[in-house]
């Protein structure tokens, strides 16, 4: 099953029960704390937070989201991206866990037919009530895992908020791998073997200063399950970068690059990191994100970055990643119109940033000769920073020049500096309360760039007059 067939039937699915099938957001959220869109429930937070009342009370989306989060196992687990969709569907003090559960089990074993064998399910250990609906579905004892605070109970985003259980389905790709205590193979004691597909999570507390965890007035579902995922598990894959998604993008940059897929795992990585960040920076810049020194435009630079580095260790020597816009597009312009209206504009940024990116490195390697020259061989932690900071110079590039010139080279100070800089970065991007600010002037302003229906769409969700 393709996955615009899944997208399809998974809002249509919704649509059966009575939810309204909105189009994807922006991946700018539009709450100023939040650097993305990390998952679909983000542009429903006004009405999480209850600061505003839900027009439609039951809504599904397959919504765009960036994770930078997740970025150093991208390429390394066959299930993480910075870029992905989340398919979900979201009740705001409408239906609860019952049906939540019900719903998510009859999608997946009736529509996507997945036999109930492959699937596992954890739930907070102290929610009976989630429970006791598996069971009551007929998911046996042996498969239900109840876990701890750190797996299944989400938020509150801040010190206070919206919080409450969540329940995970795992589906079991019968890989053989080792079991951290020897015994049968579940989630709880593999890495690897199962594929956390779907997260659904009861918004019934509101937790205050004290810690205390209140019954909220209006309770909530906020369901999450990537698209990419599902995918693989339907086109019996293992690997996300497998399914049809991603094949078109991974043929292109092979093409391009003149390199083989799956002969070599190094390279494989390489591959799957460009696969990757192509399609985050392709749907970025057509938000409306730009390179930048701060920011989500700092962001979407090391991104890039990343993704020339990868290109550069294929045998790169010149910008490529604009080339590989319209395999993005090609693939997923049908859902996703704003990556067709703006493709010419994002090769345009796409290759400016590339050449800017060589030529930076260009003069970091100058820079770094003088370096070493007029410090006996030696770059410090603060030069090494100052590199990658000024000259976006990728620590592995100073680390590949080190060993192959003998040079010595201060990790342990560069990563201070950068523990440093990532602290300072969380604290810009931390999420707090929402302020009183109606979000109405950004999405105007946005608009121009988005399509203006789309966020008339939005704010008539939420309620912004
Ligand atoms: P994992 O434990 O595998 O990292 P998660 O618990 O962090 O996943 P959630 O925050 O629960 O993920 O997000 C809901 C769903 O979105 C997940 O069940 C998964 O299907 C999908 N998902 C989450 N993060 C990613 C990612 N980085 N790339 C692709 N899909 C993702
Ligand atoms: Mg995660
Ligand atoms: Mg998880
Ligand atoms: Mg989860």
């Amino acid at each position: 099953m393709r996955s615009d067939e899944i997208r399809r039937l998974f809002l249509e699915f919704f649509e059966k029960k009575g939810h309204k099938i909105l189009p994807s957001a922006s991946l700018i959220p539009e709450d100023p704390q939040l650097l993305f869109t990390i998952a679909g429930m983000v542009p429903f937070k006004p009405i999480f937070w209850g600061k505003v009342d839900p027009v439609y009370t039951r809504i599904a989306t397959c919504q765009k989201c960036v994770r930078t989060t997740d970025i150093e196992n991208v390429g390394k687990t066959p299930r993480h991206h910075t870029f992905f969709e989340m398919l979900g569907n979201f009740s705001f003090g409408d239906y609860f866990k019952e049906e939540a559960i019900e719903w998510a089990w009859e999608f997946v074993t009736q529509v996507l037919k997945i036999p109930e064998e492959r699937l596992w399910i954890s739930v907070y250990k102290d929610d009976n009530e989630a429970y006791e609906i598996w069971r009551k579905i007929g998911v046996p004892s042996s498969k239900i895992l109840k876990l701890g605070k750190e797996d299944n109970f989400w938020g509150p985003a801040g010190p206070t908020g919206p919080c409450g259980p969540d329940t995970e389905i795992f589906y079991d790709t019968q890989r053989d791998v080792p079991t951290s205590d020897g015994k049968e193979p579940t989630p709880a004691n593999t890495e690897g073997r199962f594929v956390e597909i779907w997260n659904l999570v009861f918004t019934e507390f509101y937790q205050d200063e004290n810690g205390n965890l209140l019954p909220l007035k209006r309770k909530n579902i906020d369901t999450g399950a990537g698209l990419e995922r599902v995918a693989a598990m339907m086109q019996g894959v293992y690997n996300n970068f497998d399914t049809d998604l991603f094949a078109p993008i991974i043929e292109g940059i092979c093409n391009i690059l003149n390199v083989e897929y799956k002969k070599d795992e190094k390279i494989d990585v390489s591959i799957r990191v460009i696969a990757d960040h192509i399609r985050a920076l392709v749907f970025l810049i057509s938000d409306g994100v730009f390179p930048s020194n701060e920011g989500r435009g700092y962001v979407l630079r090391r991104i890039l970055r990343r993704a020339a580095r990868h290109g550069k260790l294929l045998g790169a020597n010149a910008p490529f990643l604009h080339k590989l816009v319209d395999f993005v597009v090609n693939k997923m312009g049908n859902v996703y119109p704003e990556i067709v209206e703006k493709k010419e504009f994002t090769k345009e940024i796409i290759l400016g940033e590339e050449k800017r990116f060589l030529q930076n490195l260009n003069k970091g390697l100058e820079l770094v000769e003088k370096v070493v020259r007029e410090n006996n061989g030696k770059i410090s932690g603060e030069m090494a920073f100052k590199l990658y900071d000024t000259y976006g110079f990728p620590l592995d590039i100073l680390r590949d020049l080190a060993e192959e010139n003998g040079y010595v080279l201060d990790e342990q100070g560069f990563n201070e500096y950068m523990e440093k800089q990532r602290l300072l970065a969380k604290s810009a991007a931390g999420d707090v309360e929402f302020t009183k600010r109606t979000g109405y002037e950004d999405l105007k302003l946005k608009s121009e760039f988005v399509g203006y229906e789309k966020y008339e769409e939005y704010s008539k969700v939420l309620a912004i007059k």
